[in-house]
């Protein structure tokens, strides 16, 4: 009997890690590659689908392959490139998925990596028969992936779902978009360090914060200092989880969704972020949604999720 798999594919800035994963979401094998230092984007795909290929090699045997997912930054479903991306090296538009193919010809499709989070979610997490619900990540910025229908929503172009680029706040900080404001700048693990650089300069309370030099500040540290009943951490909390509680206030009414489930280092934070979230969510939302939406952490694995995520999505789509 031939096990059949996908091939998850998540590409970061710095690391691509890929997996090996069964139709129940087991990842059988799993690796990476290094994202920088290559000729152009021809040169990485190339040595990507060699390392891909020595190992579908061992598995060939009894493991049948069915396809590939890819979760990029600024990756576009329906054309199959990643654009302009910020954090990758290569310029203008890739066509990773053609690019792909060359090497290994089966289905290739690609997306962003929150929303192939949020597949994974639907398939090996908490969302299993769920046909409504947000997926966000709260990581070094903040990506959303929205399932509407027990479809994911890409939109008339591919980008549908940048939930961390709405304005958050009128006018206010500088978002790597260009525009201010934006969700993003607010509510994730960067967000969180700007917050507690503000607070810690304009009021001039003892924190334990004030032992740390300001460029040495992470949300792990402020997260421990909240722990520790830190009156300025936990203020620090506070306000990221009022400012994410609106904005998903306002997400809620797009899609009703029976559920958001946020993902990331910040969202494992259940006292100081997940539940005041809810609190503050259910405080500006409207009458029609009150006490329908639930807040809750993603069970995917942190360090597997965008592998698992891309993975599921290929599954999706075969
Ligand atoms: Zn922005």
């Amino acid at each position: 009997m031939m096990k059949e798999y996908t091939i998850g594919i998540d590409i970061g800035g710095t690391n691509t890690a890929f997996g090996f994963v069964t139709k129940t979401g087991e990842v059988f094998l799993d690796g990476s590659i290094t994202t920088r230092g290559y000729k152009n984007a021809e040169h990485f795909v190339e040595i990507l689908s060699n390392t891909l290929k020595e190992n579908i090699k061992i598995y060939s045997n009894d493991h049948k392959l069915k396809g590939i997912g890819i979760g990029a930054p600024n990756g576009n479903y329906y054309s199959g490139c990643v654009e302009f991306a910020p954090n990758l090296e290569w310029e203008g538009i890739v066509n990773l998925v053609d690019l792909m193919k060359k090497h290994i010809d089966l289905p290739v499709f690609l997306t962003n990596d929150a929303n192939a989070g949020a597949i994974g979610e639907m398939l090996f997490g908490g969302a299993k028969g769920m046909n409504d619900f947000i997926y966000i990540t709260l990581g070094t910025g903040v990506g959303s992936g929205i399932v509407s229908n027990g479809k994911l929503v890409y939109g008339h172009d591919g980008f549908a779902g940048e939930i961390g680029h709405t304005f958050a706040v009128t006018d206010g900080r500088d978002c790597g978009c260009g525009r201010k404001g934006c969700l993003e700048t607010y509510t994730s693990a960067t967000g969180i360090v700007r917050t507690a650089l503000e607070f810690l300069e304009k009021d001039k309370r003892q924190s334990e914060l004030r032992m740390y030099d300001p460029a040495e500040i992470t949300s792990k540290l402020i997260y421990d200092a909240a722990v520790k009943g830190d009156k300025t951490a936990l203020e620090i909390f506070d306000y990221t989880a009022m400012i994410l509680g609106r904005s998903l206030a306002d997400a809620v009414a797009y899609t009703s969704p029976e559920a958001i489930f946020l993902f990331g280092g910040l969202a494992k934070a259940k006292e100081f972020m997940l539940h005041p979230v809810k609190q503050y969510m259910e405080k500006y939302i409207l009458n029609i949604y009150k006490n329908k939406v639930k807040i809750l952490p993603s069970e995917l694995k942190e360090g597997q999720a965008a592998v698992i995520g891309a993975a599921a999505f290929i599954w999706n789509e075969i």
